[in-house]
């Protein structure tokens, strides 16, 4: 075999990328990982307070039932930290405590609806998940919740989503343990960072995006931005599909796949964290969590054990995010504060401000995934995962659980992987 071929080459070295590279290494084959940035990690990022102090601008939280993620965290020896949940969940504007429940069992009965349907059953059509709603009976406040909901967990409006894929994606959310119950007081770019060094010395390239990727019979050759090549007899795209888009492939793909490709768009997410000299919010008997129905915002209480202060993540999602990106500094300043009120007067006195805008991102398109906005393109996951002659794609869009998270992306590495094993194994035969 020719020396210079590697056997796979991954693009991009987000979670689901580093877990693809991983399992192909474990099965003995030569790997090579090719990252846009320079930094591993992907969505999982790590930014800096005003003190610079590291937190994280991306993925941060999960739960014991996101087992993959589990299992790495313990077995790379990292230390979690539990997440503040005791306390009060409140809505702004600020509600009494019986009209935030009602609120809270109104939108959660919509979502049990929603996940009474077959996302393969014909008749939903291309209703969208605006049009749905619509249709359902429910209090003002109900729907409103549901809303928030929707647009803070999947950064689109609900005009664009179609009914099928909300109904499809949710339902593979299986978790029973609340997703925000733990997080890595190291940061979750520093995981992937130890992930990283597991697969050895000089076997991600950082800092050079793949450009083109062009197949031949017998292999692939990748072109770089700087205009290197690396040939490889299987590729593994681990992109999320937006910024997939922007990777030339010669020969062109099959239309279904262009298609597929097509059907996407990135998801609008803006995180912030907001530093203050204590929780003082803990004392009111708030746990932090506020939700704000009708728009996506959200924030939690991620303080540091055995540090004073105290430190609230604020998340705007969908139409909101993009309100804000569109605001002065001190507009933007403003609105988070105001969404911030149900916690009394305290919170209008942040010590610092620090965030991570994500809407269109370079490399990532946005978070905290893309979603499927083309409401015929029913098979774009399917034709995705399959992939096309020594092409597969891997990313957390693409997981049979828990997509759009650290853990659908490691089983979405994972999954492309041992896709991308099989066909090296036929090919072995063939040669
Ligand atoms: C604000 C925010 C908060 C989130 N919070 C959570 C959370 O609390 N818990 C959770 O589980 N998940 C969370 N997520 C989602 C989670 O971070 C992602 O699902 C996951 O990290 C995606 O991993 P990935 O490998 O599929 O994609 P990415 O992380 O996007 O990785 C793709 C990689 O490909 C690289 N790349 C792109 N184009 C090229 C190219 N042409 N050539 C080479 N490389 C390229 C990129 O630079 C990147 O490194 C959050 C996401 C965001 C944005």
């Amino acid at each position: 075999m020719d020396q210079n071929v590697f056997d796979v080459v991954v693009v991009g070295a987000g979670f689901a990328g580093l877990s693809a590279a991983r399992n192909c290494q474990s099965a003995g084959r030569s790997v090579l990982v090719l990252e846009a940035r320079d930094r591993v990690g992907g969505k999982a990022e790590r930014q800096f307070d005003a003190e610079g102090r590291a937190w994280d601008g991306g993925g941060q939280f999960f739960c014991r039932d996101m087992t993959e993620l589990s299992e790495l965290v313990r077995e790379l020896g990292f230390a979690k930290a539990r997440t503040w949940l005791k306390g009060d969940y409140r809505f702004y504007p600020p509600q009494p405590d019986e009209v935030v429940e009602a609120a809270d069992t109104a939108a959660e009965a919509l979502r049990e609806r929603l996940r009474t349907l077959d996302p393969d059953d014909p008749a939903l059509g291309n209703e969208t998940v605006e049009t749905w709603l619509s249709r359902w009976e429910s209090t003002t406040l109900g729907k409103a919740a549901f809303r928030s909901m929707v647009e803070g967990l999947w950064c689109r409006p609900l005009s664009d989503i179609p009914l099928w894929f909300l109904v499809s994606n949710d339902r593979r959310n299986t978790n029973e343990e609340n997703e925000l119950k733990r997080f890595l007081p190291e940061g979750m770019q520093a995981l992937a960072e130890a992930l990283a060094a597991r697969l050895g010395e000089g076997v991600i390239r950082l800092g050079d995006p793949v450009a083109e990727i062009r197949q031949t019979a017998s292999d692939c050759t990748l072109t770089l931005q700087s205009g290197s090549t690396v040939r490889a007899r299987q590729v593994i795209i681990a992109v999320p599909p937006v910024a997939a888009r922007g990777i030339a492939l010669t020969p062109a793909p099959s239309p279904g796949l262009a298609r597929a490709l097509s059907a996407w768009s990135s998801g609008s997410v803006v995180k912030m964290l907001l530093r203050y000299e204590r929780p003082f919010w803990r004392a009111l008997g708030a746990s932090g969590m506020i939700t704000a129905p009708g728009s996506g915002s959200f924030s939690c209480d991620a303080s540091l054990e055995g540090q004073e202060e105290g430190r609230l993540i604020v998340f705007l999602g969908g139409p909101l995010a993009e309100e804000w990106a569109a605001c002065s500094e001190e507009a933007r300043r403003a609105l988070v504060l105001e969404r911030l009120t149900p916690l009394g007067p305290q919170a209008a006195h942040p010590l610092d401000i620090t965030a991570r805008n994500w809407i269109d991102d370079r490399y990532s398109g946005g978070g905290y995934g893309d979603v499927i906005t083309d409401a015929e393109a029913r098979d774009a996951e399917r034709l995705l995962r399959t992939g096309e002659g020594r092409l597969r794609f891997a990313s957390s869009e693409l997981s049979m659980a828990f997509p759009c998270y650290i853990e659908g992306a490691l089983l979405s590495g994972r999954a492309a992987a041992a896709l991308t094993l099989s066909a090296l194994a036929a090919d072995d035969v063939r040669r």
